[in-house]
C-alpha cells in the first residue's frame, strides 16, 4: 500500500469531535466550499447526473468528466433513523438525533444527520454545518 492510499484512508478523530476523513484527491473541492459553508456536488459531463459522494468517475455512465457544481442546500427527508444511544462518544450529548437521507432540490439524495428534534419522512430541510476544529464543516440539515 502506497502512502498516498494510507493519507485517503486516514480518518480525523478526537474525542471531543466528530470524526471525518480528511480530503482525498477527489474529496478535497467538496470539503473546501465546506470552509465557505457551501454544499458543492459533482455533475457529470456525459449524462448531467449529479454524483455523490465524489469520485473520478461517474457511476451512473463511466465518463470520467466530473465538474463540480454549488447546490441550493434545499430538500426533503426521504428516510429518519432516530439514534437515543450515542454511535460515537462526541454524540454523548446531542442524543436523540437522527440520521437522515435527504432528496436535495437537485436531484441527488446524500445521507447526513439532524440534530434537535427528529424530522418526519417528507418534511423541507434545509443545509445546515457543523464546525470542525480544522475549519471545515461537516454538512448537516435542520428543518426549513
Ligand atoms: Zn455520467
Amino acid at each position: 500500500m502506497s502512502e498516498k492510499r494510507v493519507n485517503e484512508n486516514r480518518v480525523s478523530q478526537q474525542e471531543s469531535s466528530i470524526p471525518v476523513p480528511e480530503p482525498s484527491a477527489a474529496s478535497e473541492p467538496f470539503w473546501a466550499a465546506t470552509r465557505a459553508r457551501e454544499l458543492h456536488m459533482q455533475r457529470c459531463a456525459a449524462c448531467a447526473r449529479l454524483v455523490w459522494y465524489p469520485r473520478f468517475a461517474c457511476p451512473h455512465c463511466g465518463h470520467d468528466q466530473l465538474d463540480w457544481e454549488r447546490l441550493s442546500g434545499q430538500g426533503v427527508v426521504y428516510a429518519v433513523s432516530v439514534h437515543h444511544r450515542p454511535a460515537l462518544p462526541a454524540l454523548a450529548d446531542k442524543v436523540p438525533y437522527a440520521v437522515v437521507l435527504v432528496d436535495l432540490a437537485e436531484g441527488a439524495r446524500i445521507m447526513s444527520t439532524m440534530f434537535g428534534q427528529p424530522p418526519r419522512v417528507g418534511d423541507p430541510v434545509t443545509v445546515a454545518w457543523a464546525p470542525l476544529p480544522d475549519g471545515r464543516n461537516l454538512p448537516t440539515f435542520e428543518l426549513s
